[in-house]
Parts: structure tokens; sequence; C-alpha cells
């Protein structure tokens, strides 16, 4: 799943390749993904891009005009992706027979699909006057790169959280931006278990997790900004020191990466730096031996 670094790798993008061109043509091939009626997909036809922005992990393609705002808002969900084209194939797509889920044609011929793999749709699209009326987007909490959020702000969103911190970090109302990757990262950064809770981190550890915050998403959008999105998946798994890489060395102190399996997604820790040694409860193990 693309998540903060990502997402700004393509808004990076998009934003130096897709300010003033005009919109050509929006085809849609997923009929699920538009979750929006209200202006109509059409009304972007014809629209000169304004700017490119990040909200969360959506991006927001602002097309409209200061007495006609409009915003091409998306979220690629687990397994959606954007494929840039220089020159944007002339095919068609047809709906149902192809991973296509939208299809945006500009002024100067490229343009882009917006994709997803999988049979479990979840990418989002959406038309509308104000990237508020998204629900996802009305949600979110503070940006952790926004400048005016402060470690201060970061405590008062964990006082009395009685969550586990792996959980907090994920939650988009709470703080947006960060998934299942960059949380196991920054808990790694920050020594911490994921099992933690919130509420119960000292002054110290708190601090010490704002910091990993800040640092991990930061190198990672340094790393993210400036690649094609055809490289943003590969950079972001090479930046990874946990997550993804059970069963490796951690390259801080040597130990094996361990996993602990859900329902349908998996969380990487390394038991030295963050767990005391101790490996955390495998609870689809656990089951298993019942
Ligand atoms: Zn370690």
């Amino acid at each position: 799943m693309p998540e903060m670094p990502e997402v700004q790798g393509l808004v990076d993008f998009l934003n130096g390749r897709t300010t003033g061109l005009e919109i050509t043509r929006v085809a849609v091939a997923s009929f699920s993904a538009l979750k929006t009626y209200d202006p109509p997909v059409h009304a972007l036809q014809g629209a000169a891009i304004r700017g490119v922005t990040r909200r969360g992990k959506f991006l927001d393609i602002d097309a409209g005009t200061g007495e006609a705002p409009l915003h091409l808002v998306f979220h690629l969900a687990k397994a959606g992706w954007l494929r840039w084209y220089d020159a944007l194939p002339a095919t068609l797509i047809r709906p149902g027979k192809t991973p296509i889920a939208l299809r945006v044609a500009l002024s100067d011929g490229s343009g882009f699909d917006l994709t997803e793999a999988g049979t479990k749709k979840s990418l989002a699209v959406y038309v509308v006057r104000d990237p508020a009326e998204v629900p996802g987007v009305a949600r979110l909490g503070p940006d952790p790169l926004d400048p005016g959020f402060t470690l201060d702000s970061f405590a008062a969103l964990l006082t009395g959280r009685r969550t586990q911190i792996k959980g907090v970090l994920r939650d988009q109302a709470t703080i947006a931006g960060i998934g299942n990757a960059y949380s196991d990262e920054i808990l790694h950064a920050a020594r911490m278990s994921p099992y933690a809770l919130a509420a119960n981190l000292s002054e110290e550890d708190v601090a010490h997790l704002y910091r990993a915050t800040q640092e991990t998403l930061t190198d990672a959008v340094a790393e993210a900004s400036g690649k094609p999105p055809a490289d943003l998946k590969d950079a972001k798994r090479r930046g990874m020191r946990v997550h993804g890489r059970s069963g490796q060395t951690c390259p801080v102190c040597g130990d094996t990466v361990r996993s602990v399996f859900f329902a349908d997604n998996s969380l990487e820790y390394c038991p030295t730096c963050q767990t005391g040694g101790k490996p955390l409860a495998d609870r689809r193990l656990s089951r298993l031996l019942k």
C-alpha cells in the first residue's frame, strides 16, 4: 500500500508533469471505483490542472477555477497504483477486463492510468468541488510533516489512548498518512513494542517516538521525491529495515526480524531492538497449536 512518502513522490511527479495541462479525456473502467456522481466525471474534460497536493494518503488534483472549483481526488488503497505515460496509448480500455480503473488523458499527449491489482477492489476516486466532501479527507488528523505538528501536539494525541501504539500511528483520524509499513519502521526506529499502550508511554518515550516519526518519514519522502512512479515501490522496499523483512537480519542489532500475522496483514519487528528480546505471540501459530 502506498503511504505518505510514496504518495508525496507521486504528487511531486504529477506537479512537475501535469500542472498547466488540460485534461482532455477521463475514461472510467471500474465503475465501483468512482464514488461520486455530482459533479459528473466529464466535468473534468477541458479543465486545466492548477496543482496536485497530498492529503494524508489521498492525492488531490485541482482542476478548477475560482468560480468553478473542481477536484479529482483518489486513494490508491492496498493494491492501487498510478501508471504514467509520456505518450498515452490510444487503445480503448474495456471495463471488467483490465486492472485499469481510470484513465486520464492530457493535452500534450501524456496521461496516466489508475490501476488496481487483485480481486478485492478498494481504490476510490472522487470528483468534488471541495476535497472536504470526501469523507476520508474530512476525517484526517494532522499531517506529521506539517510544520505545526510539534512534540506537544503529538503528545496530546496520545494522552489517555488505551490503545496499542501501532494502531494509533495507523489511525488516519489521529495522524494522517502512516500505514502498516511506516508504522513498523517508526516503531523500530523508536525501539518500541508495537503492543505498547499509547497512554502508558513516558514523556521520554513520546519524545523518542516523535523524533522517530519525523526522521523516518522525512527520510522516506526525500528518497521518494524526484522518482518516477514506476520506481517508487522498489525505493520503498529498499528503505525498509523491518517491514516485509521477516527472517532477515536487523540492520541495527543483527537479530532476526520477526512477524506477527493478523487476518489480512502482518507486522514486523525486531525482538532485540523493540521487545527486550522477547518474541511477541504469533496469534496465527497459537491458534493452530490449540
Ligand atoms: Zn534489532
